[in-house]
């Protein structure tokens, strides 16, 4: 198992849609146990594959609840209004009260193909959402206002550049 480096916004794999995982084999068991190693290392609760520079459809989370995958997924019902800070892995050491549905679910398949769903309110109706938003290139930062966005990728801008204390 090893651990990888996190994308960080913006690079560009966080921004496209990732592809269908096609391959059920053993490559992606190694994927999901390097993905796992890598989010708890971080430490997250969630990590999904573009993070680590793959663009496939796949995450792994851990809300407290032991660690899980889900491929192909999406979300298939959401419901309630909830407002919480959330932050993300690649846009590091930033969090913003970010309004969702409280409760989501989502369906998609196992490492072997198998049919699952995951469900919740909380903390694992979040991950979720927040999760498959990286598998069709969205970082939280579009969940931002215009004027916070605007603001939000200047200082982001500024930090890249090493503006603030390089003299
Ligand atoms: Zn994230």
């Amino acid at each position: 198992m090893s651990i990888f480096p996190i994308r960080t916004f913006p690079d560009p794999v966080l921004s496209m849609r990732a592809s269908d995982v096609i391959d059920f084999d053993a490559d992606l068991r190694r994927l999901v146990d390097d993905m796992l190693e890598t989010m708890f290392a971080a430490p997250g609760v969630g990590l999904a594959a573009p993070q680590i520079g793959i663009a496939k459809r796949i995450f792994v989370a851990d809300v407290g609840e032991g660690p899980f995958v889900m491929a192909n997924p999406k979300i298939v019902s959401t419901s309630g209004k909830w407002k919480f800070e959330e932050g993300c892995l690649s846009v590091p050491g930033r969090y913003w009260q970010i309004k969702r549905p409280e409760y989501a679910r989502a369906e998609g398949v196992g490492l072997d193909g198998e049919f699952i769903a995951f469900e919740g309110d909380d903390l694992m109706g979040r991950v979720l959402q927040h999760e498959i938003d990286h598998l069709d290139g969205t970082v939280l930062l579009a969940h931002l206002s215009p004027r916070v966005r605007r603001q939000v990728l200047k200082e982001l801008r500024e930090d890249s550049l090493g503006i603030e204390g390089t003299y």
